[in-house]
């Protein structure tokens, strides 16, 4: 062990003049850290009995190679942005909603101020505002995600008591949202009726005790029971939850606030039509078809809606000042009937046939440069658990390659992300901005080329 003494100290190493410039360079955070790292390499050395040259030269090179892995390391973007070219417009690994370019910056925002009388406004007031006017309803309030809505309404509302929810609907969204887990989260008792395919109003009347604190629906996002199946209107569990003085609450997931048969999908219950069938509370995501970014939008009559934006746990579960600001200009554009300003609205409205003309143009440029690509009739989703097996037409290119280009494009710069179709690599045009043409086009032609001079 004689050998792991004779090591340096780092104070030692960093006073070499070759280091205390890479410090200059790199940071000393970076260099310090590197040097911990080279001098637990000799040390495993050394007990693994490995032979090595230990020179300060190998020791100084060591040093400067793990400073650029660490430098490497904190300077790599965590979240990239890139190309989706998969097709999926709600892409749950890609950020659910497409993104409204983000043109004006600036510092600080009007969050909690009024700028007519320059005193301090409310923060959460406008947007509530904008929220319950697109909705048609009396309130509204926004959290952090749709998780986060279910949370606060089940505390503020059913905190130690029962929650009658049938067994069809005992939902799980992408992994870390289980209804049953949130409500025991929530401090609530799930109180389970009907049966997976059938549940009938009478199954909600038995299960009413005085411990019941609301009947819920949620909404069966991401599947769907077919065949022998029975359940109750939610007129008819409204109104026998107002009999019982019980508020009537709905997970209705997605945000749905249009007809989605206008574009070729299949319809889905709106937001507005949970309010007219006379539900109390009605929740969703805001990066769902809201095409908003993450929030949870809480909506429905004053009486239940008002107070959850005063209870405690409100202030934990509150949008930041981006979603904020982001969610208005999504809000104004749903309430002026500029949908084609949300991106995700500007994808699905674009016609088959106008994808095409851009599939063929950049075939056409990408021939010329010297890329074998295909047109190709492809099939875009919504994604992100809604309406469940719907496609709707669209175009793009097909390439070879397989999984190996497949790999190479999510290397890019930006990265593209498409699919695998038995041995081609498919690119849907629909998810991928117009304006992002020309960078799709280079960062293909860079990949494409480069794969097809080995
Ligand atoms: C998507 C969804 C959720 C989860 O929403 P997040 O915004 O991801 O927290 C909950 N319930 C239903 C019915 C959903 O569709």
């Amino acid at each position: 062990m004689q050998e792991l003494r004779k090591l340096p100290a780092v104070h030692r190493i960093l006073e070499l003049p070759s280091l205390r410039s890479a410090s200059e360079k790199w940071g000393h955070r970076a260099v310090l850290e590197a040097s911990r790292r080279a001098l637990d390499e000799y040390r495993k050395h050394i007990l693994d009995d490995e032979e090595f040259a230990e020179d300060t030269a190998d020791l100084i090179r060591r040093i400067e190679e793990r400073s650029l892995d660490i430098l490497s390391f904190s300077q790599r973007e965590a979240y990239p942005g890139l190309i989706n070219a998969t097709g999926v417009l709600l892409h749950t690994n890609l950020g659910r909603a497409p993104a409204l370019p983000w043109e004006e910056e600036r510092a600080y925002l009007g969050l909690e101020f009024d700028l007519h009388s320059g005193t301090r406004g409310q923060r959460l007031q406008p947007i509530r505002e904008r929220i319950a006017r697109l909705c048609g309803a009396e309130d509204a309030v926004m959290v952090n995600n749709n998780a986060a809505s279910l949370l606060l309404i089940l505390q503020a509302l059913a905190s130690g008591r029962e929650v009658i929810v049938s067994r069809s609907q005992l939902i799980e969204i992408g992994g870390s949202f289980r209804l049953p887990a949130v409500m025991e989260a929530a401090g609530c008792r799930l109180v389970e009726v009907g049966c997976t395919n059938r549940t009938h109003l009478s199954d909600f009347e038995k299960a009413i005790s005085e411990n019941t604190a609301a009947i819920l629906v949620a909404h069966q996002s991401n599947f769907r029971i077919l065949g022998f199946t029975a359940s109750p209107e939610d007129q008819e569990l409204a109104a026998l939850a107002h009999e019982h003085q019980l508020p009537f609450i709905v997970d209705q997931g997605s945000g749905c606030l249009h007809d989605l048969r206008q574009w070729g999908l299949p319809a889905e219950k709106t937001v507005a039509a949970y309010l007219r069938d006379d539900a109390d509370i009605v929740c969703f995501s805001g990066d769902k078809l809201l095409g908003g970014p993450q929030a949870g939008l809480i909506v429905g009559k004053r009486e239940w809606v008002e107070p959850l934006a005063r209870h405690p746990l409100y202030r934990a579960l509150r949008p930041g000042k981006i979603s904020l600001a982001a969610m208005d200009r999504v809000l104004r554009a749903h309430l002026s009937d500029r949908l084609e300003e949300i991106p995700l609205y500007a994808m699905l409205m674009t016609p088959p046939e106008l994808l095409k003309k851009r599939a063929q143009r950049l075939k056409r440029r990408l021939r010329n440069q010297g890329l074998s690509v295909e047109l190709r009739p492809t099939t875009s989703t919504l994604g992100g658990g809604t309406t469940p097996g719907a496609g709707f037409p669209s175009f793009g290119l097909s390439l070879e390659g397989g999984r190996a280009m497949l790999e190479r494009l999510r290397g890019g710069s930006p990265p593209i992300i498409g699919c695998l179709e038995e041995d081609r690599v498919i690119l849907d045009l629909r998810t991928v901005p117009p304006s992002d043409d020309r960078l799709f086009e280079d960062s293909l032609l860079r990949v494409g080329i480069g794969w097809a001079g080995q």
